[in-house]
């Protein structure tokens, strides 16, 4: 399936600039956003779309590349893909998160003042399948490097033993007034950090910051059907929340890889079956193979280079639920190579004969071809 043009996509002009595609894309992914649109296949294929095109859009290099070269300029990166591993430390992800979804997954750290709890961020981890462990389901684990509450502190930042103290600098209230000429301003205070409170003894382990970096084994449910672009939320295992905040979630982020047979078209698999022309032209049983092991296809007669066979449910039984998808079978006809003299021969006697008896019945396509060009040529003529 072509893809549709990123511009298109997102409703904008070529010509258009940042903020206007990101306020583009902020509506739209809002409008189509799965956790809205709960148990719809098309919202979930436009909120794939949408933010694909913003992804490239959004990213000046990316851009460029795309407008210079379409979809082909980008196609493989969007969404930097790849390598299976972390995302680039998230950057753009929780760019992303952070603004457009602030109202929905509850202000992903926006923080308020400096000791007000935050939730902690959100982590995407790109994860990359083979088509089979796709449609079948699967369990993997992935290594998650995040940081944790400190349990040697429990996420407080002091020492266990020692005590907090009452900052000497604002006596606890966290503000200082300053002079300034005629002014009295009130100011965070530069000690404490508006927290109030001086830790005396920092924590050994995490040095007073009260969360440690951990690379942690998670194991992913991965349910059978997933697609390029389908997102797998993990609750509460994102980075650990600062102050007392809730932590973020982890999305894995899944992509298939190519298959060296079948290309998959949603719920529908697609694939190519030679065929030698004696079958297609006498009809016979090829084998065709399919995710479950071969099976069986009858080639009729007179079968033309090309032609589409529909092996009902022999596709993909979408993650969303709904019926399973088809197999389409492309049979192309294959030339014969390393002919012997006679098998030469005996194919030079075939020519003969099919030339000797009327040739429109023998070649469909080539006599309507003709026909065509002779009309054409005349049709330049009058
Ligand atoms: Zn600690
Ligand atoms: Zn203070």
């Amino acid at each position: 399936m072509s893809k549709r043009d990123y511009y298109d996509v997102l409703g904008v002009d070529k010509g258009a600039d940042q903020k206007e595609i990101k306020k583009a894309y902020r509506r739209l992914a809002q409008k189509y956003h799965p956790d809205r649109n709960p148990d719809d296949d098309t919202a979930a294929e436009k909120f794939r779309e949408v933010s694909e095109a913003y992804e490239v859009l959004s990213d000046s290099e990316k851009r460029g590349a795309y407008d210079q070269f379409g979809h082909a300029g980008v196609d493989g990166q969007a969404g930097g893909f790849g390598g299976g591993g972390f995302g680039g430390g998230g950057g753009d992800f929780s760019d992303i998160f952070g603004d457009v979804f602030g109202d929905i997954f509850g202000g992903g750290g926006r923080r308020r003042g400096p000791n007000a709890p935050a939730r902690g961020s959100d982590l995407r981890y790109n994860l990359e399948l083979d088509l089979e462990q796709a449609v079948a389901g699967t369990s993997v684990d992935i290594r998650v490097p995040r940081h944790i509450n400190c349990d040697r502190c429990d996420g407080d930042g002091a020492e266990p033993g020692s005590t907090k103290e009452t900052c000497p600098t604002c006596q606890g209230i966290g503000q200082v007034r300053m002079q300034q000429g005629f002014f009295a301003v009130q100011q965070t205070c530069p000690t404490c950090h508006g927290g109030g409170e001086h830790i005396k003894v920092p924590c050994h382990k995490c040095n007073g910051e009260g969360r440690v970096r951990e690379t942690r084994t998670l194991s992913v449910k991965i349910p059978a059907g997933v697609d390029t672009g389908d997102r797998i939320r993990l609750n509460a295992e994102g980075e650990a929340g600062i102050n007392g905040g809730p932590p973020g979630d982890l999305y894995v982020q899944v992509a298939i890889k190519p298959h060296p047979i079948f290309e998959r078209d949603g719920r529908h698999l697609q694939c190519e079956v030679p065929i030698n022309f004696v079958d297609a032209a006498l009809g016979g049983e090829l084998e065709v193979p399919t995710l479950e092991g071969r099976v069986k296809l009858k080639v009729p007669a007179e079968t033309q280079t090309g032609k589409l066979f529909r092996m009902r449910g022999k596709g993909i039984k979408p993650v969303r639920g709904g019926a399973q998808g088809d197999l389409l079978c492309k049979v192309v006809v294959e030339t014969p190579v390393n002919l012997n003299e006679e098998q030469k021969d005996l194919l030079g006697k075939l020519q003969e004969s099919l030339n000797s008896s009327n040739s429109q019945h023998h070649s469909p396509k080539k006599t309507n071809f003709f026909d065509g060009v002779k009309k054409f040529f005349e049709d330049m003529k009058s």
